[in-house]
């Protein structure tokens, strides 16, 4: 393997585990950032899940009518709004043609193989590092609010046994037994599923804290840096334009999230990644005399209640509405009623406490995978169109992305998420 010159553009999940793993296996890196420092985008206060038991496309079997009728509720859990409507045509066609059950299963099975491998490098390097990031090993708990909830729940874990996913079917009574702060709405839930393999923590905490161990180790971060063009000669791209300098190197790594697109247009090359919006609020739990252990999902909402030390972090819900980062009143308002459901006791106690909200773009591919490897100009690679996954499958396409560069075996299928795709 020879020694590269790398520019990773993008500071977020991807980038920062694309920057840590490059240097640490000798390449030179250098990372140019839009804004001031890192992980200020889509990566800045997630749900901080770090689920392998996830890996389902959000464009799943039935995703057109979920879409249709999302138009007329404002409280829908995927909700499409009109306006940035002809400017996602295309995208929004594969996103769709995207959801038939062969090609949905298979890029669950393709997620959540990256993701297994991910999770354990993610904790790895956390452990190797000693990174402080609220990190909890107590699973997650997906509960189920009606029968036919619990049963779909299972079946999608039965399609993943095989893969090697282990999970258990709780009743509600085991349900409390596994997490005693949803007592109170016991009588309300058909049951959860328990995945022990997975962990959470708070991803920006662990991204900047593996930013600073990147730099000490020699990487160049250069923020307030926005990339304008991309280099190329003859089909290759040789390097990059910033707003006062060209920068020639061996290889260019693209890790700008939602906003990855636009650099490769130019090269006649249509990266199907385009933004679905999410929220969070963060609470304050360190007045509560009891606390949940265990991170909830709610799939109705595509959210999640993730504890992570004194906070609590509620965060989902997905919004196709383009690049607009407006702090919605109704979406917030679905997150702060999914709390009071699952924890009516004392919701209302810590959403009057410190609360901070917060909107982030999730860069989701139109087929549910993300892209890792060289794309068809070559020099030019991608890790980037996470969507939901971004943290759970940052360290494993960072480690993917190194092997395919150094030309070395790589330790999972890259076929699924090959760049070079579009
Ligand atoms: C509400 C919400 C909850 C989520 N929960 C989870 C979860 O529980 N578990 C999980 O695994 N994932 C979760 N995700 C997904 C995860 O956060 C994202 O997939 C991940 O943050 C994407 O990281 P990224 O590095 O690709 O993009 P980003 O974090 O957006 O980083 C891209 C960076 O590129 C920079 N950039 C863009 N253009 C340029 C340019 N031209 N020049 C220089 N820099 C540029 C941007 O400024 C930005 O810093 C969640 C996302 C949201 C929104």
């Amino acid at each position: 393997m020879s020694r590269k010159d790398v520019i990773i553009i993008g500071a977020g999940l991807a980038g920062i585990a694309a920057a840590w793993t490059l240097q640490k296996r000798g390449h030179k890196v250098v990372v140019l950032e839009a804004n001031d420092g890192p992980a200020l985008e889509a990566s800045f206060a997630n749900a901080g899940a770090l689920t392998p038991s996830e890996p389902e496309p959000w464009n799943a079997p039935g995703v057109h009518w979920q879409l249709i009728t999302s138009l007329f509720d404002p409280h829908a859990a995927m909700k499409l709004r009109l306006r940035p409507l002809p400017g996602l045509i295309s995208w929004g066609l594969r996103f769709l043609r995207n959801s038939t059950r062969k090609r949905y299963e298979a890029a669950t099975r393709a997620n959540f193989a990256l993701s297994t491998y991910s999770a354990r490098l993610t904790l790895e390097a956390g452990k190797a590092l000693g990174l402080a990031f609220d990190n909890l090993p107590n699973g997650t708990l997906k509960i189920c609010r009606d029968q036919a909830g619990l049963d779909a729940t299972i079946e999608a874990a039965k399609l993943l046994e095989a893969e090697g996913m282990r999970y258990h079917v709780l009743d509600s009574k085991q349900t409390v037994e596994r997490e005693p702060q949803l007592a109170s709405v016991a009588d309300k839930l058909a049951g959860s599923v328990l995945y022990p393999d997975d962990q959470s923590g708070d991803a920006r905490q662990y991204i900047t804290a593996l930013a600073e161990a990147a730099a000490a180790d020699g990487v160049e971060f250069e923020y307030n840096t926005p990339v304008t063009d991309l280099l190329d000669r003859a089909g290759r791209v040789v390097g990059v334009y910033t707003q006062s300098e060209v920068l020639e190197v061996d290889a260019v790594i693209l890790t700008a999230g939602q906003a990855s697109w636009q650099l490769m247009k130019p090269l006649g090359l249509h990266l199907p990644v385009r933004p679905v919006k999410g929220y969070s609020i963060t609470l304050d739990m360190s007045g509560l005399n009891s606390r949940p252990a265990v991170p909830v999902v709610d799939e109705a909402m595509h959210a999640i209640a993730t504890p992570m030390g004194d906070r609590l972090r509620v965060a989902g819900t997905a919004e196709i509405a383009g690049t607009d980062k407006t702090v919605r009143r109704d979406r917030i308002d679905n997150l702060k009623q999914m709390l009071r459901s699952l924890y009516p006791d004392f919701a209302d106690q810590i959403l009057t406490g410190d609360l901070k909200e917060w909107t982030g773009l999730r860069p989701m591919s139109a087929d549910g995978r993300p892209f890792i490897g060289q794309t068809r100009a070559k020099g030019l690679w991608l890790s980037c169109g996470h969507g939901h996954l971004g943290w759970t499958q940052a360290m494993g396409s960072a480690a993917l992305l190194a092997d395919l560069l150094d030309g070395e075996e790589t330790k999972i299928d890259p076929a699924p998420f090959a760049a070079d795709r579009i």
